[in-house]
């Protein structure tokens, strides 16, 4: 059994450990453990109400869209939080993919789907995609998770395999942003691209910090005839 297996094995063990526990103390808010009323889900209102979302404004859904002038065309751009280090969401996005809080991803992919501008008509939503050896690793990918909330409110079809991400790249928390742009501007592939041809898709991601793993996706989808992207992601620094 290579290392992957082994660890992927560890991991999905780990998912049921997390579930059995979520089924023995389905009650405690993730962030406080404080217990739920009837009406909490996951989290505690008071926990719920203390996260930084992002405002509303005009100003700033026109600051998100700016996100990536210069770079790529993206239609539109939306997010939940506003990500700061040390804020909150730091703990959210952790509680997702290391303490495999799986169905937390799904209730704010939920609360995104409330961003989503109905009148701006999405054929589907694309998850960005983990390399493989990463989704066996982890067990789940946190963007599918995202996405099968946005789907749940929005109705609009998810497509899991319309991206392949062919390059496994490592953790990019340490090095500097022209290292990451050159680390990932290669690591997607879209073997169908006649599937994409004049659709208009919702790219979705975790988080949105520099932008350079959603700008790789957005540089291959742009190049397909009539595609037209917009990106949604948990959080986003803004
Ligand atoms: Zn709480």
């Amino acid at each position: 059994m290579d290392y992957f297996s082994y660890m992927g094995i560890g991991n999905q063990i780990k998912i049921v450990t997390n579930s059995i526990l979520d089924i023995a103390y389905p009650n405690d808010c993730v962030i406080c453990e404080n217990d739920l009323k009837v009406n909490e889900q996951h989290m505690c209102l008071s926990c719920l109400y203390d996260l930084p979302y992002i405002d509303n404004s005009e100003q700033t859904k026109e600051k998100l869209d700016k996100l990536f002038w210069g770079r790529a065309e993206v239609e539109r751009t939306y997010t939940l939080f506003d990500y700061q280090k040390g804020n909150m969401v730091q703990d959210i996005l952790h509680l997702i993919k290391y303490q495999n809080k799986t169905k937390l991803a799904q209730f704010f992919g939920g609360k995104l789907a409330e961003q989503v501008d109905k009148k701006n008509e999405i054929d589907f939503i694309l998850p960005v995609p983990l390399h493989p050896k990463k989704l066996k690793l982890r067990g789940f990918n946190q963007s599918s998770l995202l996405a099968k909330g946005l789907n749940e409110r929005l109705n609009i079809p998810v497509k899991e395999k319309l991206i392949r991400r062919i390059v496994h790249s490592d953790s990019q928390t340490t090095v500097s942003k022209y290292e990451r742009w050159d680390n990932v501007k290669n690591i997607f592939t879209i073997p169908n691209p006649s599937k994409l041809k004049d659709r208009h898709v919702l790219l979705v991601d975790d988080v949105l910090t520099t932008g350079a793993t959603i700008e790789a996706c957005l540089k291959q989808l742009l190049q397909i005839e009539g595609c037209k992207v917009s990106v949604a992601t948990l959080a986003a620094r803004v």
